[in-house]
This record gives C-alpha cells, structure tokens and sequence, in this order.
C-alpha cells in the first residue's frame, strides 16, 4: 500500500488548485492515468509536463477523484505519516486548553488537519471515528492502532454512517471498534455542565460539538439572566442548559425529536436543576413558530439551530427560503430589545448568503435587527485557509428592534 504505482497527470494548465494546495482533485482536471490504481490507492499527481505537484489517495467512484496528503515528493505516506499527522491534531487540541472543564471535542477534523476523510471526536474515555473515504477505509486498522496508542480510550466506537460514504461506495458502519463498548448514556462535560451522550445512536458522533463557543457566547448572563429563552431545534438541551446555568427564567425546548428532548429533560436533572417551569414540545419547529405567532406569544431570547438545509447546490434555493421562512417567524416573536441567535450549519449557504437572507427576513417582518456578534465552529473544528469549504458552520447574534 505504501509504494506508488499510479501516476494521474493533469489537463494541461489545471495545476493550480493543487499549487495553491486545496485538498481535492475533481475528475474534471485529470487529463489521464498511468498505471491500473484501485480504489483508495496512493498515487501521485503530476502536471501536463510530467512535473510532481502532490500525493494523495485515488477513488474512481468519486467525482473527487484524488485526495491530496502530502506536497512534498519526499515524504511517504507509511504507518509513520499518520502516527505524525494525529500527532500534530493531538499537539494543537492541547494547546486548546479545553479540559478538564470539557471532556468532549473534535480531535481530528478531517481535512483542515490534512486528514482527508477522517474525524475523530472525544467524548471523556471513548473516541468516535468516523472513516468518510475509500482512502481512510484502507488505512482504518493503521488509524485505529494510532488512536489506541496516543490517546489509550477505553473503546473506540465507529459511526461511519454518514451519506457521503454512499458517494464513495462505502456501506454504512455503526459498531464498536475496538476496546470497550461505551455505556448507553455516557456522560460528558461541556464548561462544566453535565450533558448524557448516546454515541451509538445519536446525531452526528452523539452530540453538537461544533456549538460550544457559541453556547457560551449567546447564553452570557448580560443576554440570558431573568430572561425568557426559546431554544428551537434544541437536541438534547444544548443552548438550554447553558441558558439555565446562567439564569434564565424560562426555557421552552423544541424538537421533532422526542427522544433527544428526553434526553433533554434528563440532562437538566443530571445537573441539579428543578425547573418545573420549563417546556419541552417534541413537533416541528415551523408549525409551532406559526402557532406562537397566532396566539401572540414573545420570548426575550431565540435560538434558532436548524439542521442542514441544503446537501448540495440543488438545494440552496429553496434552503434559503427555509432560513427565510423560519427566521422571519422568529423575528416577529421578539420584543423590541430583544435577542436572536440564528445559525447555518450547511456549508454551501456561505456567511454572505445568510446575512442575506436575514436581511430579506428582517425587511419582511418591518424589524431592525443588529449584528452584535458574528458567530462561527468552534477551534477544536479548524478552518484550513487552503480549504475554505472547511468553514461550514456561521450565526449571527443579533439585537432587534
Ligand atoms: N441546538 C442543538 C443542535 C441542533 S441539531 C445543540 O446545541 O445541541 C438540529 C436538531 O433539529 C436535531 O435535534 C433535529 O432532531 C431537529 N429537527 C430537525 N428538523 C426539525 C423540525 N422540522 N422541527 C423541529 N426540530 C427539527
């Protein structure tokens, strides 16, 4: 696996996204192949005049046919090379500073730390992996062996389940990977608050890591305290119970999912909280926007944490009319003064776009809104300047009139 026997080479002239170090090779710029790689196979990359540009793993099945690793002609991509790539991860989330106040972040986040393919997430004594590429599949046992001897977790559970892998041609994979099973509800700490986490079946690795800055920054005791808080798309409490710890006098919770909202309720008694005051309405979120509209209901500070909504360039017409929809729904429940926290976690929708669309919002509903701070993936979930579709997740906090 480790020698080089296939060469892809360049249409003439389409070097520069790999000069400029972008990570993917579209099918589109490759001009032939020399030599018979089979699918997650290292192969080099070399310009129309035969001159190397990078090395990177191969899937024919994918219309990002290479995965770049490495731009250095002598660095070869053996066991060692991604010992030392997890290595540097481990090195900058130390640097972090993130524990012992949180248990749970992203350790590896695939591209943007020149791991094409591969998260690796944290949460207390386990790891989750998810191996998103043919490339990564090959190296899994490799990876694996890596993870148990940096990090020596407890188990290791594998949620490679996500849609993308169809695209690469991969089954999906829910399973423990090494090492011990995780208990059902594990237990994890996030600034201090105590939230259960079910890395078998949850969303994503169990839980919305990529919020945490954010959870801090909206649920501040200036914004939050003695305030009526509605947490829409809440999961398993998330902003709610930052919002409580810090406060707020009513939290009302919506989910179309009843079990993430249980989950919810439980997470607020794990942490010692009596809030009989509280609310938790498993529907949709839309429905029940229209609803407080109707009967004319307000709420001091929203939330709004909506899934994705657009999967691919198809899509982002009608997401943005979604993010339109909702948060003009959101805008006119809040009191002059009052807050709205609004998220986009699909990365094809960029933070422009969004602005865009709040503004069309904003105009529709005849509110002034404010950006008061500007909101974005935390730093254990780096954006790579070379990989700018690395950034994916953008908020704005705002104040409206
Ligand atoms: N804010 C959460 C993460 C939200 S993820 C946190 O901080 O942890 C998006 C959530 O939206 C998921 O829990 C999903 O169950 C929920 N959801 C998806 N579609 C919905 C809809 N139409 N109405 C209400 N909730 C929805």
């Amino acid at each position: 696996m480790h020698t080089i026997t296939a060469q892809i080479i360049l249409k003439p002239g389409r070097e520069k996204s790999v000069l400029n170090r972008h990570p993917w090779l579209f099918s589109g710029a490759i001009g032939r192949v020399e030599g018979s790689p089979q699918p997650g196979d290292l192969v080099q990359v070399l310009d129309g005049n035969g001159r190397f540009l990078a090395t990177g793993y191969f899937n024919p099945n994918s219309q990002i046919r290479v995965r770049l690793l490495s731009w250095n002609v002598d660095e070869r991509i053996d066991d060692q090379f991604w010992v030392g790539r997890l290595q540097q991860a481990r090195r900058h989330r130390q640097m972090l500073n993130l524990e012992p106040a949180t248990t749970a972040y992203r350790l590896v986040n695939a591209e943007a730390d020149g791991l094409p393919g591969l998260i690796v997430d944290k949460y207390g004594d386990f790891l989750v992996l998810q191996s998103l590429t043919m490339g990564i599949e090959r190296q899994k046992e490799t990876i694996l062996a890596a993870l148990n001897q940096l990090w020596q977790p407890q188990g290791i559970v594998e949620r490679s389940d996500a849609d993308v892998r169809q695209k690469e041609g991969l089954p999906r994979l829910n399973r423990v990977a090494s090492g011990e099973p995780p208990p059902e509800t594990l237990v994890i700490q996030e600034n201090d608050i105590l939230f259960g986490v079910n890395l078998l079946e949850g969303h994503k690795s169990g839980f919305y890591l990529d919020q945490r800055e954010n959870r801090t920054a909206v649920t501040h005791p200036h914004h939050i305290a003695n305030k009526t808080f509605l947490n829409v798309f809440a999961y398993t409490g998330g902003f709610g119970l930052y919002a409580i710890a810090n406060g707020a006098r009513q939290v009302t919770h919506i989910d179309s999912s009843y079990d993430a909202l249980s989950l919810a309720e439980q997470n607020v008694a794990r942490n010692g909280w009596q809030r009989p005051q509280d609310e938790y309405l498993a529907g949709d979120a839309f429905d029940i926007l229209r609803h407080y509209r109707d009967t004319q209901q307000s709420f001091d500070v929203i939330v709004l944490d909506p899934p994705k909504f657009a999967h691919s360039q198809r899509d982002v017409d009608r997401a943005c009319r979604g993010y339109k929809d909702l948060n003009w729904l959101a805008l006119r429940l809040l009191p002059p003064g009052g807050l709205l926290a609004t998220f986009s976690c699909s990365g094809l929708i960029s933070a422009d776009l969004f602005q865009k669309v709040l503004f069309g919002a904003a105009v529709d509903a005849g509110r002034q809104v404010q950006i008061i701070q500007t909101l974005t993936q935390g730093p254990d979930h780096p954006v790579l300047l070379t990989f700018p579709e690395s950034a994916y997740l953008k908020g704005f906090l705002c104040r409206v009139w």
